[in-house]
């Protein structure tokens, strides 16, 4: 198989994919690549006759490039990457009101899922993303904020249902985690998932102690199987069963997109907060972002303050979360870039 990128390798694969006699030479590219250089020229600690080799070599250190940068007036960057394929995936870097930097990474081109909510959820699946692209999207949001600081967060809520490419997922974390390398906590790491059980279960066996958060939307198996359509096949109690028994129950989120006339009335907050009962739970409340292709709006502020007036009288924890990116489709639920196979050329 031709080798696409170097990104997601541990120094020792990288020698071996390389043909390194010396093995620290690996992990001195590997260290390179974590601060984001990507060409050999530039890795100035390994012989100039080894450098000159592989730049010659034509061998690809990373396999995916910038298309497209667009800033928003809130400081939210999206950008949109061609993939070794030429399909097209983004990702997204925030800035919190603290200088926090947030990475919101994908992990597969398009959605399975079909989120009703979700402009993601308007376009079928294409494939997973390997390992490597996923890192590859940190490379080059950590590249695009280097005059801003250093990401110190990242979020699966980009493109995809993490879950459902796992494997992928749980590679590139090691990578972004490892200390040596990028060295991001586990803490600072958060998977959101549409309540995908099978996937919650394998993440809570994998033993990998990163943030969990769930896609809730609604509370009742009528509401939630019409948002959601997964949950058709796991409904509540499934994915109540699942929660209860992933481990680290201090590390999970509902994220609640509130969406006027679906889920923000008196009798949808009675039902959040009775999902909620027994969970040690914090609802992330997240004001529906609109875009034209899908009939829903965004609440209004009195709205808002209706539904989280009911919450507040059934004591439910929230935080509301500013939505970033609206202005270039940035936000949650906005990323749907357009794809071109590699057979359209
Ligand atoms: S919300 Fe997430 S899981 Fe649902 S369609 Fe959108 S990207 Fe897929």
């Amino acid at each position: 198989m031709v080798l696409k990128s170097l990104f997601a390798l541990t120094g020792s694969e990288i020698a071996a994919e390389l043909g390194l006699s010396k093995p620290y030479q690996g992990r001195q590219i590997y260290s390179w690549l974590c601060r984001g250089v990507t060409s050999f020229d530039r890795m100035t600690d390994i012989p100039l006759a080894l450098r000159e080799r592989l730049s010659m070599s034509g061998i690809s250190v990373c396999s995916s490039t910038v298309l497209d940068k667009q800033i928003d007036s809130d400081g939210a960057c999206k950008l949109a990457l061609s993939l070794y394929d030429r399909n097209i995936v983004e990702c997204v870097l925030l800035t919190d009101r603290e200088g926090n930097l947030t990475a919101c990474l994908s992990s597969q081109v398009g959605c399975a899922m079909g989120c009703a909510f979700c402009r993601t959820g308007t376009l079928r699946l294409t494939r997973n993303l390997e390992a490597f692209e996923i890192v590859e999207q940190f490379i080059h949001l950590q590249a695009t904020a280097s005059a801003l600081g250093v990401i110190s967060h990242v979020v699966f809520m980009g493109m995809g249902e993490p879950l459902a490419n796992l494997g992928n997922v749980l590679k590139s974390i090691e990578f972004l985690h490892d200390p040596k390398g990028i060295g991001l906590s586990h803490r600072r790491i958060t998977v959101s998932t549409c309540g995908l059980v099978p996937g919650i279960e394998r993440l809570g066996k994998a033993g990998v102690p990163v943030r969990l958060a769930v896609s809730l939307v609604a509370a009742t198996d009528k509401k939630r199987s019409a948002l959601m359509p997964v949950n058709r096949t796991f409904g509540l109690a499934g994915l109540r069963r699942s929660l209860e028994n992933f481990p680290g129950s201090r590390r999970l989120t509902f994220e609640y997109c509130m969406i006027p006339d679906q889920n923000m009335s008196q009798q949808d907050a009675v039902s959040l907060a009775g999902f909620c009962k027994g969970l040690e739970v914090i609802v992330n409340l997240i004001p529906y972002n609109p875009c034209e292709e899908l009939p829903f709006s965004a609440p209004s502020r009195s709205q808002i303050r209706t539904f989280t007036g009911y919450l507040d009288s059934l004591e439910v924890p929230y935080t509301i979360r500013v939505s970033r990116g609206r202005g270039i489709k940035g936000a949650c639920g906005q990323l749907a870039a357009k794809f071109q196979n590699s057979s359209e050329t």
